[in-house]
């Protein structure tokens, strides 16, 4: 396989991994569901986001993927404005993304330790290398006996687990995770915030979305709060 892609030059690291300025988005039939949100997350920070259901949290992590466009107002992800990223740059900064989507999109024709393996594979990196740490991390998830199963063969709770490994899987810069631990019970849970806890601590940016209350609180993170569009907590 050829050499690992070179990240972009105008990519270099930042203090501040993201910031929204004055952000709005809207869909067709719900013009306001983010309004003027403020946010600063800096590298290296741990943040809970909470809200009621419908209140845009899933809308605003989808603006950080690079899924959606702001209507109005400024991302910056990296330093870099996402709104002037082009074609070639977009995949880098995504490369540097860890996401857990509440849909999962997992892969289905390709079995666990494939689609576990999946960004360190289009990173260029070669499998007698990464798979050591690939079934280590399948393990950590209680899936290290499932590795030639298939996504549709899993269960809710399995799904997530494996959503979660592959996301976290290429140590990227920045994890996003829309209810990370929504299909798990509290001890799977806990575990699992362990681990972005611990990359964390290697130095990514981390990001949950839950509903999950006390789990915010037992992870000690900092709290940002959204509220029918409007975000807490998040400016600096
Ligand atoms: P949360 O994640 O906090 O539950 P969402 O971001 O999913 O909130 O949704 C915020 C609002 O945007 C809701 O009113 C929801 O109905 C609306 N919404 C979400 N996705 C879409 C969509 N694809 N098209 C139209 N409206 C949407």
């Amino acid at each position: 396989m050829s050499s690992p892609p070179r990240r972009a030059a105008v990519i270099e690291p930042v203090a501040e991994t993201v910031r929204l300025n004055g952000v709005g988005f809207g869909y067709a039939d719900s013009p306001d569901v983010l309004r003027g949100v403020n946010l600063s997350l800096q590298a290296g920070s741990f943040h809970f986001l909470t809200g009621p259901s419908g209140a845009g949290k899933s809308t605003l992590l989808r603006l950080l993927t690079l899924s959606e466009r702001a209507t109005s107002g400024e991302v910056r992800l990296f330093g870099q404005d996402a709104s002037s990223l082009s074609r070639a740059e977009t995949p880098y900064v995504r490369r540097r993304i860890g996401a857990v989507f509440q849909d999962f999109r997992l892969l289905d024709h390709l079995d666990l330790f494939e689609n576990a393996a999946l960004p360190l594979r289009l990173a260029g990196q070669r499998p007698r290398d990464y798979a050591p740490d690939v079934e280590e991390m399948l393990r950590w998830v209680g899936l290290g006996d499932r590795l030639d199963a298939r996504p549709p063969s899993l269960s809710g709770g399995e799904k997530q687990r494996l959503a979660i490994a592959r996301a976290v899987m290429g140590k990227p810069d920045l994890i996003i995770a829309d209810e990370p631990t929504g299909s798990v019970d509290q001890v799977m849970a806990d575990r699992l915030l362990k681990l972005f806890q611990a990359l964390n601590r290697l130095g990514a940016t981390v990001l949950i979305a839950s509903h999950d209350e006390a789990l915010a609180e037992r992870s000690g993170a900092r709290r940002l709060h959204l509220e029918r569009g409007r975000l807490f907590g998040g400016a600096r």
